[in-house]
């Protein structure tokens, strides 16, 4: 058994996903991007963390008019983004922490948004510590698999000396993607939609310490996901280690 021969098994299970390639430097406000700023309504103030009342980081904006492929039920325009507290204030409480690595967690932000009417021109991000725009310039299409851990049908479909060998490749892809599966650090962790408990699935996958300039944890990744039948409903999470 080969590698190619354990990845023609699992055909079923392949999934294309979008790798972005970014570009550093002063972006539009409606473009896709990594940090910096964001389109925001003319009369919309920058989101502040109700924990520390500092204004957040933008971690991520996804024009989804520009993306290359999303899912049946995810809206075909606006804007997806991502604030988040970088300010660590409050180490001691878990509560109070802005660091937020479960889903809902209020020091996070995570909207679908229309971008109607004058935007908001921010001469500087009023960010303390702003990370640097990283625009999404275009984007690498790739394939995705699982590992067998993630999915209770691979360990099925495969033998343990299959399931080594896909253990020895690099999937599920663990860097910044549009879809594919998700690179859990431990099991699998979708969150459960507040609205229908229905498990959420991946919509994009940020690596820490790539184009967004923030340790989510030593080697994992955060994760936006949206539950299907409520498609305004996303969550962002990371696991803590
Ligand atoms: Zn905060
Ligand atoms: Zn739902």
């Amino acid at each position: 058994m080969t590698p190619k021969q354990v990845l023609e098994k699992l055909a079923p299970f392949k999934r294309n996903c979008y790798v972005p390639v970014t570009r550093a430097g002063a972006s539009d406000l409606t473009a896709s991007k990594f940090c910096g700023i964001p389109w925001l309504a003319k009369d919309e103030a920058w989101p502040i963390c109700p924990n520390c009342q500092n204004p957040m980081q933008l971690f991520l904006q996804l024009n989804l008019a520009h993306c290359p492929e999303l899912p049946d039920y995810c809206p075909k325009t606006g804007l997806l983004q991502l604030f988040y507290c970088t300010n660590k204030t409050n180490k001691s409480s878990c509560e109070a922490d802005c660091e937020a690595w479960y889903p809902f967690a209020k020091s996070t932000l995570i909207r679908i948004i229309t971008p109607e009417g004058e935007p908001q021109q921010f001469k500087k991000s009023p960010v303390k510590k702003s990370f640097p725009t990283k625009e999404i310039i275009k984007w690498t299409s790739k394939v995705d698999y699982p590992q067998p851990d993630g999915v209770d049908a691979l360990n099925k479909l495969l033998n343990n000396k299959e399931q080594e060998i896909l253990g020895d490749l690099d999937y599920p892809i663990n860097d910044d993607k549009l879809l594919g599966w998700p690179a859990w650090m431990h099991e699998t962790e979708h969150p459960t939609c507040p609205n229908c408990g229905d498990p959420m699935p991946l919509l994009f996958q940020i690596a820490g310490d790539a184009n967004l300039p923030y340790t989510l944890n030593e080697m994992g990744c955060g994760y936006i996901t949206q539950c299907v039948k409520h498609p305004y409903q996303l969550a962002f999470s990371w696991v803590d280690s």
